[in-house]
């Protein structure tokens, strides 16, 4: 028996997060610095790829980057409509307008109603890999360059004109460590965003970072230069850079955002990148195979994807599916599984079915896929923390909780 409260998703707090911590707290220095530039350097290793901005959340990367591309009011965002509502919350909050797609059974959004939904008004496409399921990247960004697409594309920002086409943005909140053809997420679309939130996969409490895949027409590490200024006011010199005798003198040169990340947050998810692929990412993968293999045992639980002959995922959720029950079946099950104890979540309820997004006219009727996948989806703890003698007790108390509410067992 396990006699503690299983949490849904704790921080992976060690000894080398709390060395890093310490030495930037006793370091003289606590604000972007020294620690944010060694974060963006091992995210651009583990992604391979030349350069990451860290900002201070994804939500804030993605502000920034739709602004860095122009994006305003009367522009349209095409987004799925099953993802954590910052995806859409993001493009309102630069006046445009997302447009919401239906998903497919694996989570991703669908390809097909991408082509239909795109207009003359459309900037960007913005997939998410949920549960760190990369989406099928090569159709996505072979669809942006069609010339029926491309002819369609109406520039009205310097980046528009010189990209020449719909923007790919990725939201990679969940799939730091993915794989799609023997590429990293991160590597996948032209930018990717990933988020560091607490609950992430890899975490600076709050953050996120930005990776630059830019085509040829761009520099990378000229748009990195321009992303830095960008997350900080538009200002020339950095605080660091200030802070140095002699360094006072400084100029604004364009109105820029203030999201850049702190060197405290940032040390906590050096120490985790660290090890990330060789000790958190595979202690994931245990769990994932261990739940696996035992609701494999059973036929009324579907298993969320985790790997096909071109994506791996990295295990960031685990989503699981009950086949043939209702809304209201899965939410007495979840009561269950909380009264033995064990927190789970459901990932995602569909934008459409949040007020904010009903008030502005989104139907949940549009999304069926959407609607299904929420419905019968239950996210269960996932994370290195996790003993062989709680997944145990975790399998048995859904198991149980499934056989009471649907079978009267
Ligand atoms: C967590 C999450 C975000 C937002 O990340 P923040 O860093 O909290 O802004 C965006 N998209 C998805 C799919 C997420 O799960």
């Amino acid at each position: 028996m396990v006699n503690k409260l299983i949490p849904f998703s704790p921080p992976y707090i060690d000894e080398d997060v709390n060395k890093e911590v310490l030495e930037s707290l006793n370091s003289g220095w606590i604000t972007s610095g020294p620690k944010v530039k060694q974060l963006e350097e091992e995210v651009a290793k583990l992604v391979a790829i030349e350069h990451a901005v860290c900002v201070n959340s994804w939500t804030s990367g993605a502000i920034l980057v739709l602004k860095w591309f122009g994006i305003k009011a009367g522009d349209e965002v095409i987004v799925p409509s099953y993802t954590y509502s910052a995806t859409a919350l993001a493009v309102l909050h630069c006046g445009a307008t997302p447009v919401m797609v239906d998903v497919n059974p694996d989570f991703t959004i669908d390809v097909n109603l991408i082509r239909k939904a795109i207009t003359s008004k459309t900037k960007i496409i913005m997939p998410v890999d949920i549960a760190g399921w990369p989406c099928d990247y090569d159709e996505i960004n072979q669809l942006v360059k069609e010339s029926d697409v491309v002819s369609m594309f109406n520039s009205s920002s310097g980046n528009q004109k010189k990209l020449g086409r719909i923007l790919v943005v990725a939201d990679a909140a969940h799939s730091i460590g993915a794989t799609y053809k023997g590429r990293q997420s991160g590597s996948l679309a032209d930018i990717t965003i990933f988020s560091f939130h607490a609950v992430k996969n890899i975490t600076t409490a709050e953050g996120g970072a930005i990776c630059l895949n830019l085509p040829p027409v761009f520099s990378n590490s000229e748009e990195y230069k321009m992303m830095k200024l960008y997350s900080l006011n538009g200002q020339n010199k950095d605080a660091f850079t200030k802070s140095q005798a002699g360094g006072w003198k400084y100029d604004i040169l364009f109105q820029g955002l203030k999201v850049n990340m702190p060197d405290l947050c940032a040390a906590v998810g050096l120490a985790q990148i660290r090890k990330y692929n060789t000790q958190l990412l595979l202690d994931r993968e245990r769990v994932a195979n261990f739940y696996h293999h035992k609701f494999a045992e059973k036929p009324y639980f579907e298993l969320p994807p985790l790997q096909d002959a071109d994506r791996k995922s990295c295990f960031h959720l685990y989503a699981l599916r009950i086949k043939g029950i209702s809304e209201t079946q899965r939410d007495l099950i979840i009561n269950e599984i909380t009264n033995a104890g064990i927190a789970v979540n459901v990932h995602f309820i569909p934008m459409p079915l949040l007020t904010v997004f009903k008030d502005m006219g989104y139907k949940i009727s549009d999304y069926p896929m959407a609607y299904d996948n929420y419905s019968r989806e239950i996210s269960l703890p996932i994370y290195p923390q996790l003993t062989t003698e709680q997944l145990e007790f975790i399998v048995q108390s859904v198991d149980k909780a499934y056989r009471k509410i649907v079978l009267n067992d």
